[in-house]
């Protein structure tokens, strides 16, 4: 492991504000990593406004990316990062892209963000859980699901922190030795759950961490948990924890920032979802200042 590395981070990208590739670019580039962007939709902006427009790239476009860059040798990757995928085509065509760079880099760590839905909602089609229960999973180096997702892959409904602990070792077994579930709302408070199975087979190391939550809705947030995730991981190999407080730290201001902007701008912060102050929060992404502190279980 070093403290850098090269990332393909196959994403939406959305021409104003910032989800998917818009939301993880940066900040890698910012923690000192080289990013390839490949956009896997590039759409006017995110879902949750009335209304958008854009193309969705298709596996062959996929492809044909990943060929150009194998005809000029270029395909040496540290990690791949994958977020939001909208068809069974595409995600199918991604395994087979991990498959490939895992050929090239036997080292290759996949992050995966399993992007499914949210709040009870699934915003992908059905199918796709079960491409990303039996074949995705697998494939994975770390995944950060939220907790519906969580729930979809292992069939458990999570209630408490101990659910929450199970499914991780779940996880495990599938795969993944770094599971992150991002979020767990018990009782108006926010738990992340981190879970490292240093050993295959044995029990892994857990840890939680208690998030205040902000009462507003932000999108992008998970896209960008996921990438400064994967940057602190990478340079605390060892210590999923660390990484986790940092990334969170890294949230926790720049939600706030978000926020006091947005109040000062005269909006309510509570009526519609807001767009993160990325760009802004460029101080508080490469220099974190920890005030939420991981707790060891
Ligand atoms: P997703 O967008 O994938 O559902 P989460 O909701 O788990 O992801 O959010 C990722 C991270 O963003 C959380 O771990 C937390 O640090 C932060 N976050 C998101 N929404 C809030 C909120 N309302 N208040 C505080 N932190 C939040
Ligand atoms: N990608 C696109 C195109 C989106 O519209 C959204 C949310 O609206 C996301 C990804 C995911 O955002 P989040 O990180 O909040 O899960
Ligand atoms: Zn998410």
């Amino acid at each position: 492991p070093s403290d850098t590395g090269r990332v393909l981070s196959i994403q939406s990208h959305t021409v104003q504000g910032y989800v998917g590739n818009k939301s993880a670019v940066f900040p890698l580039q910012l923690l000192g990593y080289d990013v390839d962007p490949i956009n896997s939709v590039q759409f006017s902006n995110h879902t949750g406004y009335p209304t958008f427009k854009g193309q969705v790239l298709n596996g062959q476009q996929l492809c044909d990316l990943i060929e150009g860059l194998e005809a000029n040798d270029l395909l040496f990757y540290t990690h791949v990062l994958t977020g939001y995928i909208g068809s069974v085509s595409f995600l199918d065509t991604i395994l087979e892209v991990i498959n490939k760079l895992r050929s090239i880099n036997p080292n290759l760590t996949y992050v995966c963000d399993p992007v499914m839905g949210d709040e009870g909602k699934l915003y992908v089609p059905e199918e796709l859980v079960h491409v990303y229960r039996e074949k995705v999973v697998p494939l994975a180096s770390m995944l950060t699901p939220n907790q519906f997702e969580a729930e979809k892959l292992t069939g458990l409904r999570i209630n408490s922190e101990e659910d929450g602990r199970e499914a991780c070792a779940i996880l495990h077994a599938a795969g993944p030795s770094k599971v992150v579930i991002t979020s767990i709302t018990i009782g108006g408070i926010l738990l992340l759950i981190g879970s490292h199975q240093k050993v295959k087979g044995q029990k892994p190391e857990q840890f939680k961490i208690l998030i205040h939550k902000i009462p507003a809705y932000f999108t992008g947030t998970g896209d960008l948990m996921t990438a400064l995730l994967l940057g602190w991981s990478n340079k605390y190999p060892d210590n999923l924890d660390k990484a986790a407080e940092l990334a969170v730290s890294t949230l926790q201001a720049l939600l706030r920032r978000t926020l006091d902007d947005y109040k000062r701008a005269g909006y309510d912060p509570t009526s519609s979802s807001l767009e993160i102050r990325l760009i802004q929060s460029h101080d508080e992404i490469r220099n974190p200042n920890v005030e939420l502190k991981a707790e060891k279980y």
